[in-house]
């Protein structure tokens, strides 16, 4: 896996070092509003681990799966909800964490489903924004970094299901893509 970095983007410190400063600015504004936490599977799943352990708040955690219809490399906009929550979201304070927000199509349709199900309060955590293919609007309430125009995986992020495990994040090699 280690053979098929091109360049190293975000080394495993700095994910660390930014998850422990967004832990500590949700902490602060969370204290007595018991938020439920969303994970966006599968890619948000390191981040979402990380995260909680950096909140030092009561608060519960529930998970979703949604699929977009498009390529591997570019999402469509058009979701399907693959998991849904368990949860009754009505008149709870939300954080939906993701990994990465790059047309922003897939975030907005689930802002959109979060508020018609009547959440008090909506706030996005998104750990890389890739701003310049943005499609839909998004406020980012707590962004970890932004990052150039480039396909990257690793710390969740898959290029046909591999490299989740790898600590770090990642641009890799082209030949990758021909070996798929
Ligand atoms: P959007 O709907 O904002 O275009 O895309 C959101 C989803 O597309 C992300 O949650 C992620 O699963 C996938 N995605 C977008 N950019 C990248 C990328 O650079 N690398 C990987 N591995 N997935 C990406
Ligand atoms: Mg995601
Ligand atoms: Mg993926």
């Amino acid at each position: 896996m280690h053979n098929d970095v091109l360049e190293v983007l975000l080394t495993e410190e700095q994910i660390q070092q930014k998850t422990a400063e967004l832990g500590r600015l949700i902490s602060e504004d969370y204290k007595d509003k018991n938020p439920l936490i969303i994970c966006v599977l599968k890619g948000a799943v390191m981040f979402m681990g990380d995260l909680l352990k950096k909140i030092e708040v009561p608060l519960e955690i529930d998970f979703m799966a949604v699929s977009s219809y498009g390529t591997s490399t570019e999402s469509s906009g058009v979701v399907r909800i693959v998991k849904d929550l368990d949860t009754e979201v009505a008149g709870r304070h939300v954080i939906i964490v993701e990994d990465i927000i790059d047309s922003g199509l897939t975030l907005s349709y689930l802002c959109d489903m979060l508020h018609r199900r009547n959440c008090a309060s909506l706030k996005i955590v998104a750990l890389l924004d890739k701003p310049h293919r943005r499609k839909a609007e998004i406020n980012i309430d707590y962004k970890g970094f932004e990052i150039p125009d480039a396909f990257i995986v690793g710390y969740g992020l898959d290029y046909a299901e591999k490299y989740r495990n790898v600590p770090y994040i990642f641009i890799p090699k082209p030949e990758v893509y021909s070996k798929a």
